[in-house]
C-alpha cells in the first residue's frame, strides 16, 4: 500500500520506484502494465541522468566485460595520455583503489567467460524488447537496425582472433572483417585513417535515448502511474500498517509495500544509510553532439584507438566516450571535453565547424560490469535494479521484466546469483 502523507492522496499504490533513469522508467512501466500501482520518484524530470546522453547502442552481443585479461598493462599508457580514454583524478586515487583492485581481479579469463554468460542472459533479447515496446507505442522509428562498426587505424588492427570477438562468436554473433575500401562504402563520412574494421551485425541503435525515456513515461502515466518530482533523502522501515517502507522525500514521506532502488550511481548512498554497502563507482562519461553536422553515420561506430562511439541521432551527430574516475560530485572537466571534440573531428573530418552541445553523465559501475538485480538480503520488500555500468540502456527492458517478476512473486527464468548485491 502506498500513501502520500504530505498530499493526503486517496490513491493507493503498492510499489515505489526510486529513480527515473531508463532502468527505473522501464521497471515502473512493466509494473504498471501488469496492473500494479506504482509511484516513480525522481528529483528531476525522468530520464535526465546517464540515461539521456549515452551513445544509444543496443546490442545482444555486448557480452564482454570492461575488465579483461591484460587490460592492466594498457591502463598506465592511457592514463599518461592527455586524450587517453581513461582518466583518474590524482587526489581521488586512494578512494578508487579498493574498487580498482576488485575490477582487475574480475579480469581473469575464467571469470570473464562467467560474466559473459550473465551479460548475455540480460542482453540477448534487448533489440526485440525495445522494438516491441517502442513499436507498440507508435515510436518504432526511435530504434534502428545497426551494425556495430569497430574501426582500426592499421590494416592489421582488426582481427577476429582476439578474446572479445572470440567471446561474441561463441554467443553466435555474426561478425565480419572488412578492409578500408568496404568500410568507406559503408560509412563514407568516416576518416580514411581507418584501415580495417570489424562489423558486429544484428544489433540496433536508439536515435534519442532521452526521448525514449519520455515516451515510456507518457505510457506509464496513461496507465495511471504517478510520477513524483522530489528529492529522495532516505529510506526507513515503515509502520507495518502503512507499508513496509517509508521513503522520505523533499515533499513529504511515502509509504510502500515494496521499493525498487533504481537510482543509478546514487543508489549506493541511499543504501549506505541502511547499512548496506555496495561496490559501486562513479564513472563519468561525456558526449559532444554536433547539430546539423552535414555528415551522417549509418551505424554505431566505435573508434577502437580513441575508445569513442559515434552515432547519428535525432539531435545531431553524437560522439560519446571517456571513463573519468574523479568522484561522484566532481564537475565536468574542460580537458576531457576538448579531447572528445578533437577526437570527434579526427574520426569524422567533415563535421561542420560549429560548437557542439556538450554533456557529462555518470555510469553506475560495478567491478564486474554486471548490474545488481534482485531482492536485497535482510531487507524484505527492497529490490535492487542499479549498477548497469556501460550497458544500462540496453539492459533496462530485461531488468524491468525481472523486477516485475520479483515484485509479483513470480519465478525468474535466469539465475540471479551473478547479480547479487552482496557479491563483493
Ligand atoms: C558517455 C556514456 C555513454 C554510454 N553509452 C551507452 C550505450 O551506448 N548503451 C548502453 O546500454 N549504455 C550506455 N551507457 C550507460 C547507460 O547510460 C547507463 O548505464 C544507464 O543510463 C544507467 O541508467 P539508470 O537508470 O541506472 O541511471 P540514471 O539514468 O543515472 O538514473 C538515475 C536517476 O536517479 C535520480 N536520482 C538520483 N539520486 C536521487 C535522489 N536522491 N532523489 C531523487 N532522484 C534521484 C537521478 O535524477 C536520475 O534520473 C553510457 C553511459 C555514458 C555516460
Amino acid at each position: 500500500m502506498y500513501q502520500s502523507t504530505s498530499m493526503k492522496s486517496e490513491r493507493m499504490t503498492k510499489v515505489a520506484v526510486l529513480g527515473g533513469g531508463i532502468v527505473g522508467v522501464c521497471s515502473a512501466l512493466a509494473l504498471a502494465e501488469s496492473g500494479v500501482n506504482v509511484c516513480l520518484i525522481d528529483a528531476n524530470k525522468p530520464g535526465q541522468g546517464a540515461s539521456r546522453g549515452n551513445a544509444g547502442v543496443v546490442s545482444p552481443w555486448s557480452v564482454v566485460p570492461q575488465s579483461t585479461p591484460g587490460l592492466w598493462k594498457k591502463i598506465p599508457g592511457w592514463l599518461l595520455k592527455e586524450d587517453g580514454p581513461v582518466s583518474v583524478r590524482p587526489a581521488y586515487s586512494p578512494r578508487l583503489l579498493p574498487w580498482a583492485i576488485r575490477f582487475f581481479k574480475q579480469g581473469k579469463l575464467s571469470r570473464v567467460y562467467e560474466i559473459a554468460d550473465a551479460m548475455s542472459a540480460i542482453n540477448a533479447s534487448n533489440v526485440d524488447l525495445y522494438k516491441h515496446l517502442l513499436g507498440s507505442l507508435g515510436h518504432a522509428k526511435l530504434i534502428q537496425d545497426s551494425h556495430y562498426v569497430h574501426g582500426f587505424r592499421s590494416v592489421n588492427g582488426a582481427s577476429l582472433k582476439t578474446l572479445d570477438y572470440e567471446i561474441r562468436r561463441q554467443k553466435n554473433a555474426d561478425l565480419e572483417l572488412i578492409d578500408a575500401e568496404t568500410l568507406s562504402r559503408l560509412e563514407p563520412d568516416l576518416s580514411p585513417e581507418f584501415r580495417s574494421a570489424v562489423l558486429i551485425k544484428g544489433q540496433a541503435r536508439i536515435l534519442s535515448p532521452g526521448r525514449v525515456c519520455e515516451v515510456l513515461v507518457e505510457r506509464f502515466q496513461s496507465l495511471g502511474g504517478e510520477v513524483r518530482q522530489s528529492r529522495i533523502d532516505s529510506l526507513t522501515p515503515g509502520d507495518s500498517n502503512a507499508g513496509l517502507w517509508e521513503v522520505q522525500t523533499s515533499q513529504g514521506s511515502i509509504s510502500a509495500d515494496q521499493v525498487v532502488i533504481a537510482l543509478g550511481v546514487w543508489s549506493g548512498n541511499l543504501l549506505k544509510k541502511l547499512g548496506v554497502s555496495v561496490s559501486l563507482e562513479a564513472e563519468h562519461g561525456y558526449h559532444v553532439e554536433f547539430p546539423e553536422p552535414s555528415v551522417q553515420l549509418n551505424h554505431s561506430v566505435m573508434d577502437m584507438d580513441l575508445k569513442m562511439v559515434a552515432s547519428s541521432m535525432e539531435g545531431g551527430l553524437r560522439v560519446a566516450g571517456t571513463a573519468e574516475f574523479s568522484g561522484l560530485d566532481y564537475p565536468m572537466t574542460e580537458k576531457r571535453l576538448v579531447s572528445l571534440i578533437h577526437g570527434a573531428r579526427k574520426m569524422i573530418p567533415g563535421l561542420r565547424d560549429i560548437e557542439p552541445n556538450v554533456w557529462m553523465g555518470t555510469r553506475p559501475s560495478m567491478p564486474d560490469s554486471l548490474p545488481c538485480i534482485g531482492s536485497i538480503p535482510g531487507h524484505n520488500g527492497l529490490i535492487a535494479a542499479f549498477g548497469h555500468s556501460h550497458f544500462g540502456l540496453m539492459m533496462a527492458p530485461r531488468t524491468a521484466e525481472i523486477v516485475k517478476s520479483l515484485v509479483l512473486g513470480q519465478s525468474v527464468d535466469i539465475d540471479l546469483n551473478p547479480f547479487r548485491i552482496d557479491r563483493f
